[in-house]
């Protein structure tokens, strides 16, 4: 039986270490650091992230901000607020929460963002150094995976890594990440053929998808380390990964569950960013 990749303890432990570095932040510069979320309409689910994300401040002695604006807010609205935002000092997070409206306008709202402030590392400027193999600020779901795999000591150099997904929030980033620390990549997607075939080679599994169960436990090659993203509402109202897990577990060397896994972490690395941000621009 494999391992449990703990992401809730281990999450527990990065916050443990993020409250001693905020409380001295702020002993050091007088303040804490600072995050503002801002979150446009009422979809439910992206109220509860943000909810979670200020209750997790709060926890960690960094200070939040909140905003949240009307459905029907304008585009110029949501950039002089970016700007509102970029232009405060004791601001040194700034977050939007997507998705947006649709009348918005993604794009130009993710590049208004301060690259130095930019705590999801969404903007094209933390995007590209990370391409070139110097990360600035990175995407918090793909540094929760790395922080997971190098606190269970897996070895990553000469791997080969199958990342399933190719987002700009969780598949690409994971891949290069997975590259830059020597593992061969193959990221795949919807049109991906033998898709089975490339998974059974795998050493490392990253399955970001959002389809319940898609990757089947026996495609998993005995000994493979599996990190599941997926987080799907099953009919039951239960939450489920992409993986089969109760197949995968009985292969794999080690395993994250779902819940409990990648999504503990994603919040905490967001705390990390900001921490990063605030030490970034203060010193
Ligand atoms: P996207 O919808 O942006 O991307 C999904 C990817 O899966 C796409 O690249 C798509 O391919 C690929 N895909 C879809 N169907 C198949 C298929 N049949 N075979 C192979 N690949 C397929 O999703 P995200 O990256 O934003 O998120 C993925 C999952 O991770 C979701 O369940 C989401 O809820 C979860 N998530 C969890 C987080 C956490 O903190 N735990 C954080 C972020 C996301 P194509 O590009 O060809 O369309």
């Amino acid at each position: 039986m494999a391992t449990i990749i703990d992401g809730k303890e281990l999450s527990r432990k990065k916050r443990s270490e993020i409250t001693a570095q905020s409380e001295e932040f702020a002993r050091t510069y007088g303040r804490p650091p600072g995050l503002a979320v801002v979150l446009v309409g009422s979809d439910p689910a992206s109220a509860i992230y943000v909810r979670n994300k200020g209750i997790a401040c709060g926890q960690t002695g960094i200070r939040s901000f909140e905003y949240r604006l009307d459905e029907k807010t304008t585009q110029q609205e949501l950039l002089a607020l970016i700007d509102e935002l970029n232009g405060r000092d004791e601001v040194d997070g700034i977050l939007v929460q997507l998705p947006i409206p649709k009348h918005l306008n993604e794009k130009e709202v993710l590049l208004r963002i301060d690259p130095a402030k930019d705590v999801d590392g969404f903007h094209p400027f933390n995007m590209g150094m990370l391409l070139m193999g110097s990360p600035t600020l990175v995407p918090c779901t793909p540094r929760g995976i790395m922080e997971m795999l190098h606190e269970y000591g897996v070895e990553i150099r000469g791997k080969d890594a199958v990342v399933i997904g190719r987002s700009n929030i969780v598949g690409k980033p994971i891949a290069l990440l997975l590259m830059m620390e020597h593992a061969t990549i193959t990221i795949c997607h919807s049109r991906t053929r033998d898709l089975k075939d490339k998974i059974k080679r795998a050493d490392i599994v990253v399955a970001a998808i959002g389809k319940e169960e898609m990757i089947r436990g026996d495609w998993i090659k005995d000994g493979a380390v599996v990190i599941d993203v997926g987080m799907n509402r099953s009919e039951t109202g239960k939450l489920k990964g992409d993986v089969e897990f109760s197949e995968a577990e009985k292969h794999a060397s080690m395993i994250t569950p779902v819940p409990g896994g990648v999504g503990p972490m994603t919040i905490t690395m967001l705390l990390d960013n900001t921490l990063i941000a605030a030490k970034a621009r203060l010193s």
